[in-house]
């Protein structure tokens, strides 16, 4: 049997492609054939025209470098026939030298039956394994084997897909999970697959058809392994929590934001004061440390009313934290009082800091029905390493300060270590 003859009974088909320009410049006729094409309109095309996996030349010559690195080159795609109809196919790609010219030589398998059984299989087992789909939002069924992933079509749904899209492959999945997501999920599977984990069980972000994400939770077990015990076959469930999941962030958000103004509240305040704290004394930086309340905000709230009073709470919170720098802390410590942290700040750097701040706070102008209102602040200031190293001491200095702020006229700036009598520096 000769070579031609050899080509032509080839139960595969055959394509001999110029990897510059991606033209087709031979075939056999099982290729031509399988499209519903002449030789003459086979030939006459590139990969482009045939494969609706390959984007653009560019994207061609992307994937022609890969070839000439790993040979040969197993490519997983879609070939369009005559007709606008798609199969799947595995390409199988060597380079080949010929008379000096480089030229690669595809076998191309058509492989629908394959993943019809791959599919059949998988939903046999998953249906096997989990009873009805709808038991759950989706599931899935792996073959680390042949990386065949067979996803249910409701699962597909949950990710606004049509029964016939996302390929069954591992990567079609992997792919998609978020990136932050991403390390946790596959080292749980991975310590799953190695049977150091009971069960594959993970909440992530997937990404669905437009970009979006859902929250699922994903839990699977590895049902068969082979005598050497690498596993065959992995199932799991899928379950949408993407309404649970944001519940979950909103009610975290308000536990630790001060819904009035925002700012962090008192218990994440102290947790973040704390982590602070302890960095700083593990690095030995300085920390100034203040305390703020505003002057006299009772009769704000009798003059003008409760919801006059929190307009000017709500508009001091957002100065002071457009104030701050970005690595500085700052938490409402409850009614009309305000904590701020401000990392690597020598005392003198607290004064220049909180003098300004003081003026800022005295000088804010409203709006409306307060317009004219004045708002003053008084401020207690303690500082770490030099008043104290505990966070709880800190705040009992800047108290202390604050209450001589106050006794001594408010609308000043007071440090601990310039202590009650003399001390007014604002
Ligand atoms: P001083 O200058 O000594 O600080 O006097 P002050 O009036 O600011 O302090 P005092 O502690 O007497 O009163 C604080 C008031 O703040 C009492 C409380 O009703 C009011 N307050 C606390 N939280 C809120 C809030 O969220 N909204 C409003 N509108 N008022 C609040
Ligand atoms: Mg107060
Ligand atoms: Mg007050």
């Amino acid at each position: 049997m000769d070579l031609e003859q050899l080509v032509t009974q080839l139960p595969d088909a055959l394509y001999v492609i110029d990897p510059e320009t991606a033209a087709i410049i031979d075939c056999n006729q099982l290729a031509y054939a399988s499209l519903g094409l002449t030789p003459g309109q086979l030939l006459s095309m590139s990969v482009l025209d045939l494969q609706q996996d390959v984007g653009d030349l560019a994207h061609w010559r992307s994937i022609a470098d890969t070839i000439r690195e790993q040979q040969p080159y197993l490519f997983i795609g879609h070939h369009r026939r005559a007709d606008g109809s798609h199969f799947p196919v595995e390409v199988c790609t060597r380079v080949q030298w010929h008379e000096g010219r480089e030229l690669f030589v595809s076998i191309v398998r058509d492989i629908s039956t394959r993943i019809e059984q791959v599919t059949a299989c998988c939903e046999e087992s998953a249906e096997h394994w989990f009873g009805l789909h709808d038991t759950a939002d989706g599931c899935w069924s792996w073959h680390p084997g042949n990386n065949a992933l067979y996803f249910s079509p409701n699962l597909k749904r949950l990710l606004g897909y049509g029964p016939d899209e996302m390929e069954p492959r591992l990567e079609t999945w992997k792919d998609n999970i978020h990136t932050e997501d991403a390390p946790l999920v596959l080292s749980v599977l991975d310590e799953h697959l190695r049977g150091t984990r009971h069960l594959f069980e993970a909440e992530y972000r997937l990404r669905n058809r437009n970009g979006h994400y859902v929250w699922i939770r994903d839990r699977g077990q590895v049902r068969e392994r082979d005598t050497e015990g690498n596993p065959l076959r992995v199932v799991g469930l899928v379950h949408n929590i993407t309404d649970l999941k944001l519940q979950e962030l909103d009610l975290q958000r308000k536990a630790d934001f001060d819904t009035l103004t925002g700012l962090f509240n008192r218990r994440r305040g102290e947790v973040l004061a704390e982590q602070m704290l302890s960095l700083m004394q593990r690095q030995q930086r300085p920390l100034g440390f203040a305390l703020l309340d505003i002057d006299d905000f009772k009769r704000i709230n009798d003059l003008h009313g409760h919801l006059a009073g929190d307009a000017v709470l709500k508009r001091v919170a957002q100065y002071i934290a457009e104030f701050v720098r970005r690595s500085d802390l700052v938490f409402r410590w409850g009614g009309e009082e305000f904590v701020l942290l401000c990392p690597d700040t020598s005392t003198s750097g607290m004064e220049i800091l909180m003098h300004k701040l003081r003026t800022g706070i005295e000088y804010l102008r409203f709006d409306d029905e307060l317009r004219g209102l004045k708002v003053t602040a008084s401020i207690g200031v303690s500082h770490y390493p030099d008043d104290a190293s505990e966070l709880v001491n800190l705040m009992a200095r800047a108290d202390s300060a604050l209450y001589a702020a106050k006794h001594k006229g408010k609308n000043q700036v007071i440090f601990f270590h310039d202590d009650v009598d003399s001390a007014s520096v604002g």
